[in-house]
């Protein structure tokens, strides 16, 4: 008897998520000096972390021996004075990917369905997936998710519907007033997961915090991994009602952020003005992609995240040969656009490079 063959068969037909290569990786691979590799596929910050964050995280190493605070009490306090929310409306997670994944355990099940958008962010399709339940996606309209839609597409059957503004991998947001009447609109057995991972990029990013005060079934999930810079440490967080976040604690392994994750954390939060900087530095970021994309004769999809999609033809085959020449960026032809490549905005040299090397395989 094969060891498969006891698997449960959701674990049998489950895809497999893709992330962006590491340096090492494709040095290794292409005999290149990782030194003069860039990485702009997984909109990680080309800032680094904040200086804060990086001290706190070193403090913390000394008590390596001590098992972190499960609760994660400073920086749900943290947290809960920065949104005048409760902290017990808090779930800290090994970055908001857990969160997903908690948020699987807890609402479902094989015959449950999942609302979401296509193309959108893939681990929403995994999470629902490997619990069994089905993945109904809505296509996006101009890029965008069109909640119109998804609100038609829900059912009896739907448990979860995924909002992502900005959207991972098109960098467009909904209007705040349409997202919050689509919330107030749903019906009373479905939970909304509106993903702010782009949020503190967008200068008028929705606040749902009223939503959650009226009782509306929604949790809205950060992460540090982006405008803070500490994608290595995995830490996001989700706020919601008080019984929401309790159902989500419920689920989570006892210790599951580390103890250095949640002091670099407290350490970015306590450094507003380098956060307020990476966004600066990002739009300028932006707005240097674009005009080179336009010098190139590139159509591309306007952002507002730290990423942009750019049309180049054959993708994959961009993709490589920017790779051969030590620029990794991100192919989606998986997410069904086959003629684009995702580019994470990088510091002001790694932005000319990426476009004098596109300029060159192009
Ligand atoms: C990067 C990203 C996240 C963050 O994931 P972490 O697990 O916190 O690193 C969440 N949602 C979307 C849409 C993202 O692109």
């Amino acid at each position: 008897m094969k060891v498969e063959s006891l698997a449960r068969p959701a674990v049998l037909t489950q895809p497999t998520y893709e992330p962006g290569k590491p340096i090492e990786d494709v040095a290794r691979e292409l005999g290149l000096d990782p030194a003069k590799i860039i990485k702009l596929a997984s909109n990680e910050n080309p800032n680094g972390p904040s200086p804060r964050a990086v001290h706190a995280a070193e403090r913390a190493l000394e008590q390596g021996q001590l098992y972190p605070d499960g609760g994660c009490y400073a920086l749900r306090q943290r947290l809960a004075t920065e949104y005048g929310l409760g902290a017990d409306q808090f779930v800290i997670g090994n970055g908001s990917n857990e969160i997903l994944e908690l948020l699987g355990h807890v609402f479902l099940g094989p015959g449950d369905e999942a609302v979401m958008g296509d193309p959108a962010f893939v681990v929403y399709k995994l999470v629902t997936l490997l619990f069994g339940a089905r993945a109904v996606e809505v296509p996006l309209v101009n890029f965008t998710h069109d909640l119109p839609a998804m609100a038609r597409a829900i059912t009896p059957r739907t448990k979860l519907v995924f909002v992502a503004t900005p959207n991972n991998p098109t960098g467009t947001a909904n209007d705040p007033a349409e997202l919050l009447a689509f919330v107030r609109g749903l019906p009373e057995h479905v939970v909304c997961v509106v993903d702010e991972a782009y949020a503190e990029y967008v200068a008028q990013a929705p606040d749902l915090r009223p939503l959650i005060a009226e009782g509306r079934k929604v949790i809205c999930l950060r992460t540090f991994s982006k405008i803070h810079g500490l994608a290595s440490f995995r830490v996001g967080y989700g706020y919601a009602s008080p019984a929401l976040a309790g159902l989500l604690n419920r689920v989570r392994q006892p210790f599951n952020v580390n103890a250095i994750g949640q002091a670099a954390a407290l350490g970015a939060l306590a450094d507003r003005d380098f956060a307020r900087q990476c966004a600066q530095d990002n739009r300028a970021g932006l707005a240097q992609l674009e005009a080179g994309f336009r010098a190139l004769g590139l159509e591309y999809v306007p952002s507002v995240a730290n990423f942009i999609l750019v049309k180049v033809g054959d993708g994959l085959k961009v993709f490589d040969a920017l790779q051969r020449r030590g620029v990794i960026v991100r192919p989606v032809k998986s997410y069904g656009l086959p003629d684009w490549v995702r580019i994470t905005v990088g510091t002001q040299a790694q932005n000319v490079r990426v476009l004098a090397e596109l300029k060159h395989v192009l």
